[in-house]
């Protein structure tokens, strides 16, 4: 460990916004990963050139630097492995402009998406990538994962929100990427390969995003199916269907037990359910497409289909799926829920059969995995739900992982659709990768030579990182 120099760094950001403490350091040192490792500090910037200045002295130290948001990521992208300065972004939170004339807002990245969106509202207008943590997940974060939500499937993921953006890389400098326009071509567009770039490659300090009119109709309809596979077929063809949902979205099995184990929603306990929403300007258009939607899922055996306009009726639908996460944790007392292979994307016409091979691998390794997602744009979520201290369980949990990424790689899918790589899909991201690797090794020596921002990511995390990383769980022999 290096030492840090203190006084230098509360020059820069003030006594109140750097953190030493072990019990502090403890709490940054977890996202919502399986991992854990501490940082030497926490250093919470409020100005870009703030930001310049760590940077420079980081950098000039060697000091690993870690951007941190809501620390909401799933893979431990913000675990700082090899210690560091953890940079808290929350600190930079202002929506700095909402240009309704030119369609854009400028925003600071500690923003959390929320916020931005309340703030939309009022003009009719919202951004619409958010993922489900939108609580808790900033502008900055989603970026640097290319986060997408409910209604990607339609409005698209963050790389297609993001117009522009500042950025200070490892050295301190500040540049400006992308543009205020809708449409460039001005040579590379460095601001799309900082999206989904995990904190590696600079630092956001502000974005310029897009956003799209509040539709003024939406209706929300569900099916349930005694068969995953038909459920999964449904998926298919809606999206080959050439019908526009604004959300598309599974629940199996076992995610409905959980939900129904922890709310008074009364969920009919059947293989898979499916979710769908259209929305739009017309109400006869939104009328067309959900009517397709639903015949889609009557022609797959769909049973209890319904769909509403009303907005209690379409919260309550909705309600098992915005709950789920927390739901799983409580699917069996002794079972964790964790986010291990948990977000692979697969082309829609393998839906079917990557959900039902998620139960199958879960079988085949006494485990219990479950199947749900943004199934309309191609992502397909599972959690391992497992006892965290028993060490065959994470033996079983390594087997099952490793089935379920030799599945997604051979139906031409990739390792991760929205919650990023870090440490627990690297192994799988540099199989799905490897004609590319040193590709994408040359890009990041070529942007942060000294290797400071976000070490041991990507590319350059360990192997078997169950084994080479720290978990956060102790883990009985
Ligand atoms: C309950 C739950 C539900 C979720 N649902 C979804 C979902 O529907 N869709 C989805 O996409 N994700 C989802 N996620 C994952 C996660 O919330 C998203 O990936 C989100 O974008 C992370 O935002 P954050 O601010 O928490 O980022 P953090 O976890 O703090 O950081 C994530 C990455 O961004 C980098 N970073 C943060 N700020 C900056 C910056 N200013 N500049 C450069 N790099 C930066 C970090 O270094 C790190 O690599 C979910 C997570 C949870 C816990």
């Amino acid at each position: 460990m290096k030492k840090i120099d203190e006084p230098r760094l509360r020059d820069i950001v003030g006594e109140r916004n750097i953190k030493t403490d072990p019990s502090d350091l403890y709490i940054y040192g977890s996202d919502s990963s399986v991992h854990h490792a501490m940082p030497w500090a926490v250093v919470k910037p409020e100005t870009i050139l703030q930001v310049q200045r760590i940077m420079k002295y980081a950098n000039e130290e060697l000091i690993p630097v870690i951007a941190r948001g809501g620390g909401s990521g799933m893979c431990g992208q913000t675990v700082p492995v090899q210690g560091g300065i953890i940079l808290d972004m929350k600190g930079m939170n202002k929506i700095l402009e909402i240009n309704l004339e030119d369609v854009y807002c400028r925003v600071e990245p500690g923003v959390i998406d929320d916020d931005l969106n309340l703030a939309l509202k009022q003009y009719g207008v919202f951004y619409p990538p958010t993922p489900a943590s939108s609580r808790i997940a900033t502008i900055g974060g989603e970026i640097a994962n290319n986060a997408s939500g409910v209604r990607s499937v339609k409005y698209g993921a963050t790389r297609d929100a993001v117009l522009g953006m500042k950025v200070v890389l490892p050295d301190g400098e500040l540049v400006s990427l992308g543009a205020h326009t809708r449409v460039e071509a001005s040579g590379y567009q460095l601001h799309k390969l900082m999206v989904g770039s995990e904190g590696t490659l600079g630092v956001v300090v502000e974005a310029i995003l897009s956003f799209v009119p509040i539709p003024e109709f939406r209706c929300m309809g569900v099916a349930n199916f005694d068969s995953l596979n038909d459920a999964g077929h449904a998926i298919g063809s809606i999206m080959a269907s050439g019908a526009i949902p604004s959300m598309l979205e599974l629940v199996d099995s076992v995610a409905i037990k959980a939900v129904n184990k922890t709310m008074d929603l009364g969920l009919k306990e059947v293989a898979a359910a499916l979710i769908f929403e259209a929305d739009g300007m017309v109400k006869e258009a939104v009328d067309y497409e959900i009517n397709k939607m639903k015949k889609i899922c009557e022609k797959h055996n769909g049973q209890d289909i319904h769909a509403s306009y009303d907005p209690k009726e379409r919260e309550k639908i909705f309600m098992g799926r915005k709950k789920l996460f927390p739901a799983l944790s409580k699917y069996d007392d002794n079972l964790a829920s964790t986010a291990l292979a948990d977000d692979m994307a697969v082309p829609y016409s393998k839906m079917a059969e990557m959900a039902g091979k998620i139960h199958e691998i879960a079988r085949e390794n006494n485990i219990v995995m479950t199947a749900y997602g943004h199934c309309g744009s191609g992502c397909m979520h599972t959690k391992i739900l497992m006892d965290t201290k028993r060490k065959d369980q994470w033996d079983s949990a390594k087997k099952a992982i490793t089935q379920v990424y030799e599945y997604v790689r051979s139906v031409n899918g990739t390792t991760s659709a929205e919650h990023g790589i870090g440490l627990s899909k690297a192994e799988s991201f540099k199989i799905e990768k490897a004609d590319s690797l040193g590709l994408l090794t040359s890009i990041k020596k070529a942007l942060d030579p000294n290797n400071i921002l976000n070490p041991g990511k990507l590319m350059q995390a360990p192997e078997n990182w169950i084994t080479a990383t720290n978990l956060r769980y102790s883990v009985n022999s």
